[in-house]
């Protein structure tokens, strides 16, 4: 068998029955891409993964067939997807931003939603979370559980007035911005602003996490800062099994943190 991509794990959404998650990063095999990655590594088909056209918006749209992971083709534009039936996914691409997947702990329904300072400013965690409200009722927010991967973190993600203050539109965002080496500049921990606004939603902070590496100064994962270019990207997807064969398929799990 060729050797795993790299991929970390929330232990809480793994407690969740009925789903299954990775947060992807580098691949040591060359050329295998997203599609194979997701066959040969977890057994699913990339059609049944929905990924969309990111453009730093807060839309959310429901995963459609048009939506999987094909080859090429055209992709609608959004930011956050969602899927509530078993048997698909859904996922998002990341170099330094968040990749957020949330997950029901009682009923079956998986979203992705990435978020960079544009798209947490433009509240599009808090839009993913209000589609679950507007679909099963406020009640049902409570038992959401969110997981934010690898991202750029306080460590290395500098940022100007400009930038901070649109963070700051995200309550509590505060405490995760302090100065950075020159005036004008802020040191911005996405990953903890991304839980903050999960918080804001309604998600209970004990049902939420962060988990992976800063992606800038791990290189088991791609960073756009660090690479300088958007070539590499990573999935971060969550995928619906289908409930019987859960047993039959053993899938990887993520060995050391
Ligand atoms: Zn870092």
């Amino acid at each position: 068998m060729r050797p795993l991509p790299q991929f970390v794990q929330s232990p809480l959404l793994r407690s969740v029955p009925g789903v299954y998650h990775a947060f992807l990063g580098a691949d040591p095999v060359e050329g295998r891409g997203c599609r194979d990655r997701l066959r040969e590594v977890f057994s699913l088909s990339a059609d049944a993964v929905g990924t969309l056209k990111q453009v730093h918006s807060a839309r959310v749209l429901r995963f459609g067939p048009g939506d999987g992971y094909g080859p090429g083709g055209w992709k609608r534009e959004g930011d956050a997807i969602w899927t509530d039936e078993p048997g698909t996914g859904v996922g998002v691409h990341t170099a330094d931003c968040v990749p957020v997947l949330i997950a029901h702990r009682d009923f079956p329904f998986a979203a992705a939603v990435h978020a960079g300072w544009r798209g947490l400013a433009a509240g599009v965690v808090e839009e993913a979370v209000g589609t679950v409200s507007r679909r099963y009722g406020g009640d049902a927010v409570g038992g959401l559980v969110a997981a934010a991967g690898p991202c750029a973190m306080g460590c290395c993600y500098e940022v100007g007035d400009e930038v901070a203050e649109a963070l700051l539109s995200v309550p509590g965002a505060a405490g995760h911005l302090r100065a950075g080496r020159a005036s004008g500049k802020w040191m911005a921990d996405l990953q903890a602003i991304a839980l903050s606004a999960l918080s804001a939603a309604g998600v209970p902070p004990a049902r939420s996490e962060s988990v992976g590496p800063c992606t800038v100064c791990s290189e088991r994962f791609h960073s756009f800062r660090r690479e300088k270019s958007l070539t590499g990207r990573q999935l971060g997807f969550i995928y619906i099994r289908e409930i019987p064969r859960e047993h039959e398929n053993p899938l990887p799990r993520q060995v050391s943190p």
